[in-house]
């Protein structure tokens, strides 16, 4: 209760406006590094650059805030909650930890979804818990669940699809149950069509272990995403720029080297065509009630719902309030750009324009949409300290930084 009390405390706090939108523009050549986009791998570079190389920096996002996808905020009713969806921080990496402490307090949490199967609500990923409750077993330890699966599992060879993934390891009853309806609605593709990679990160259990991730370290910035990364860019080198598009910027000569983590496919004017990405929708909503759900996100498979989860944020957040909000996430064919599809044309395309960018010395593409590659947060840190680093050799090597 204390714990959660100074939680609180932090969490209500104002949010400072340092990072609104500017109005005047910096002269040519002010700047070292030009970083497109403020979510997570923009920041990180941004830090480092500025705090441990000294160059000046800087960062300009076409949103009206920092954080990108994982930007969080304070709702009318005053419930932190996810802008783009539940983001929930796990990792195995003590150097992301490490690195991500010197900006933010952490409260641990541990995500849990169930799946909303007809009335019931069932533990997903699978594990012998959903197994005894869908089909009324009584299945004792691992041993009897790992026979259960094996039983139903369909070998194909070579496993290539997601929907390959899924059958040969646990048949097509459970797939049907728990993947083919949402993966429908979630990439607007049938799993067959899918690369492996989309299934391959569900695993399926056979003890009861009901967390969604098992990673190392599982835990939830203690004041939220946003407030870590206003920790993150605030330093002297540092100017941001919010509600600007690079396009605005690109003739001005402000920086001798742009690290670009929008879309790689934009940022060449989709001259060898556009790569496609799967967008979302958000609806929130603000409840009368303390809780609604029994865990932080409730996944519906089946395709005769049109959303495909639904988040309580105070789950995630620890915060306490009398009210409650939640949101219902809709996927969608246009929008921003979310998701790259994993199959292997758009693989092969994505190829082709990280072609064209190795024959530019004056750019870096970095995170999600620079590398057109479903990351989490952990691994974009990663991928932006491990970008530094070379960054850094570069200058070493006598080239400019
Ligand atoms: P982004 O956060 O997308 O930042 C890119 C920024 O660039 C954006 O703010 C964008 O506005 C800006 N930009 C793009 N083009 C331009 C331009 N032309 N000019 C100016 N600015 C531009 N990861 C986890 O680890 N755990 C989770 O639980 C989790 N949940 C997720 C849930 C959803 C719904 C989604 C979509 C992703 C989730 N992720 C999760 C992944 C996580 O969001 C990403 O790993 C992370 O946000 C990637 O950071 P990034 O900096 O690469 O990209």
């Amino acid at each position: 209760l204390v714990e959660e009390a100074a939680a609180q405390k932090v969490l209500s706090r104002g949010l400072p406006q340092r990072f609104s939108a500017h109005t005047q523009r910096p002269a040519p050549g002010s700047y070292d590094y030009l970083i497109v986009g403020a979510g997570f791998a923009g920041s990180v570079l941004a830090e480092r650059l500025a705090s441990d190389g000294g160059r000046k920096v800087l960062v300009c996002d076409k949103r009206p805030h920092i954080g990108g996808n994982a930007y969080d905020h304070y709702d009318d009713a005053g419930i932190l909650v996810h802008k783009y969806g539940p983001h929930i921080f796990h990792t195995n990496s003590e150097d992301v930890v490490a690195y991500l402490s010197r900006f933010t307090a952490w409260r641990p949490y541990e995500h849990r979804v169930l799946a909303q199967v007809g009335a019931l609500r069932l533990p997903i990923p699978i594990n012998r818990t959903t197994l005894n409750a869908l089909y009324g077993l009584d299945l004792q330890d691992e041993l009897a669940a790992a026979r259960f699966l094996a039983d139903r599992a369909e070998p194909c060879d070579p496993v290539t699809t997601s929907r390959d993934v899924v059958i040969s390891q646990i048949g097509s009853g459970l797939y049907r149950t728990f993947f083919e309806g949402y993966t429908r609605k979630q990439w607007g593709l049938d799993a067959s069509k899918l690369d492996k990679s989309v299934t391959a990160r569900v695993p399926t259990r056979t003890d009861t272990d009901d967390r969604y991730f098992l990673d190392r370290f599982q835990a939830m910035p203690l004041a939220g995403y946003t407030r870590m990364f206003e920790r993150m860019l605030d330093h002297e080198n540092i100017t941001v720029m919010v509600g600007t598009d690079f396009a605005d910027l690109k003739q001005e000569g402000l920086a001798s080297h742009t690290i670009f983590t929008g879309p790689i496919d934009e940022y060449f004017g989709h001259c060898l065509g556009r790569l496609p990405y799967r967008s979302l929708e958000f609806h929130h909503e603000t409840h009368d009630a303390r809780r609604l759900l029994p865990v932080g996100v409730i996944n519906f498979p089946s395709e005769d719902v049109r959303y495909t989860r639904v988040t309580e944020y105070k789950h995630l957040t620890g915060q306490v309030h009398p009210k409650t909000s939640i949101s219902y996430e809709y996927a969608r064919a246009e929008g921003d750009p979310y998701y790259p599809i994993p199959r292997p044309e758009n693989q092969a395309l994505y190829r082709q324009y990280e072609f064209l960018a190795r024959a530019q010395s004056d750019v870096t593409f970095v995170g999600r949409l620079g590398t057109y590659k479903y990351y989490n947060m952990d691994q974009v840190v990663g991928q932006a300290l491990a970008t530094y680093r070379r960054l850094k050799l570069r200058h070493e090597a006598g080239k400019a930084f």
